[in-house]
């Protein structure tokens, strides 16, 4: 078999008592764009750092096409980064921004400067060249950041919560030229970032964090339709949890019974590690906004309207529940016309859109 582009092995990274990375193991083929989504402190940046060579792992491996990397120093693993913050050369302009990494690789100077009008062009900075960073934009900055990180091809360019000093109209345009950069380079992405919605804009696959572990690997669509642990499930997407009184399960569909005594079947289980032990009233129903209905014959769960919030494309109706519990329901207007607070419903949802988590 092929080895993998892009190896991570049982990645461990400890600071003291602190577990940054806990056995961290990803697969990445050539040309991905691979995103790690997680709060903030789950061990995101440290993985990152790791392939970058910032620090040392304390155990595990990492291999780039079948080979480790991890006796290769920092500036010579040939891996582009982008951060956070603008890290140009203040002192030098644009175009010596960008040609920097060609020089210090020793390239002729017209083979230099063919590439860096090339790179300027890929991030549509033509023209800007003779500027110095000081006067450009935070987006400009970040695309000649992009350029310059770019300039030599390196196989792997990794990516650290590049936008999240730029406000939301700039983050979404260059999220666009990002996607693009990816399609017309095929350069393989690791990017960093705890917006999901950046994440399911950006990424072919996303790796969930959370306390230096990986709850899930797969696709936006994987991750929301079916989430692994109650964890991703509240990450990805907007959801409301459900306590239940009881619980039953038959194969991999169960039947809860809520503590109001409304009963709803044909639930789609999920079982988190040491679900076992745990007791059959430990279960939660989770359901996402836009698979709630009102229920204009008066079945499913009888609810209480808190709020109603008018959001333009949609609104959203916060509910709760007769055990106090709140449920969020998300709508066109003309569907919840007439909702106003303290008015009773009854709503229900396809069980099959929602998931009982063990
Ligand atoms: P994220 O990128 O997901 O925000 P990090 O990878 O930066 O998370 O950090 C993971 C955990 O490791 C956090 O608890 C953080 O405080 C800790 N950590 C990271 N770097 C160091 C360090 N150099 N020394 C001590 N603790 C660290």
């Amino acid at each position: 078999m092929t080895p993998a582009f892009l190896s991570i092995r049982s990645l461990r990274q400890t600071y003291g008592s602190v577990v940054a990375v806990d056995d961290v193991s990803l697969e990445i083929p050539e040309g991905e764009f691979l995103t790690f989504l997680g709060p903030s402190g789950s061990g995101k940046s440290t993985t990152l750092y790791a392939l970058a060579g910032f620090n040392e792992p304390t155990s595990g491996d990492i291999l780039l096409r079948g080979a480790s990397i991890l006796s290769t120093p920092s500036h010579k693993r040939n891996i582009g980064m982008v951060f956070q913050r603008y890290t140009l050369f203040p002192h030098l302009n644009v175009r010596e921004n960008v040609a920097f990494p060609l020089r210090v690789r020793g390239r002729p100077a017209a083979e230099i400067a063919a590439q860096v009008d090339r790179m300027l062009a890929l991030v549509r900075l033509d023209g800007y060249g003779d500027r110095m960073p000081g006067h450009l934009s935070g987006g400009q900055q970040q695309r000649v950041a992009l350029a310059r990180a770019l300039a030599y091809d390196p196989p792997v360019l990794l990516m650290d919560e590049p936008l999240s000093a730029l406000d939301k109209k700039l983050r979404e345009e260059i999220q666009i030229e990002i996607r693009r950069i990816h399609r017309e380079t095929g350069v393989t992405i690791l990017y960093v970032t705890h917006d999901q919605e950046e994440a399911l804009r950006l990424s072919d696959r996303i790796a969930v964090f959370n306390h230096g572990r990986i709850e899930q690997v797969g696709s936006g669509r994987d991750l929301y339709h079916d989430p692994a642990t109650r964890f991703v499930a509240s990450f990805i997407g907007d959801s409301s949890f459900l306590d239940t009184a009881e619980t039953k399960v038959a194969g991999e569909r169960g039947r809860v019974v809520f503590p109001d005594g409304t009963v709803v079947a044909d639930l789609p289980v999920h079982r988190s590690a040491g679900a076992a032990s745990s007791g059959p009233a430990a279960g939660q129903v989770m359901v996402r906004p836009q698979s709630l209905r009102l229920d204009v014959k008066g079945q499913g769960l009888p609810v209480r309207v808190l709020d109603v919030t008018f959001l333009g494309d949609s609104s959203t109706v916060q509910f709760q529940t007769a055990w106090g519990q709140e449920l969020w329901m998300r709508a066109s207007a003309e569907a919840i016309a007439g909702v106003s607070p303290e008015a009773t419903f009854h709503v229900n949802w396809n069980p099959a859109e929602s998931h009982l988590f063990l």
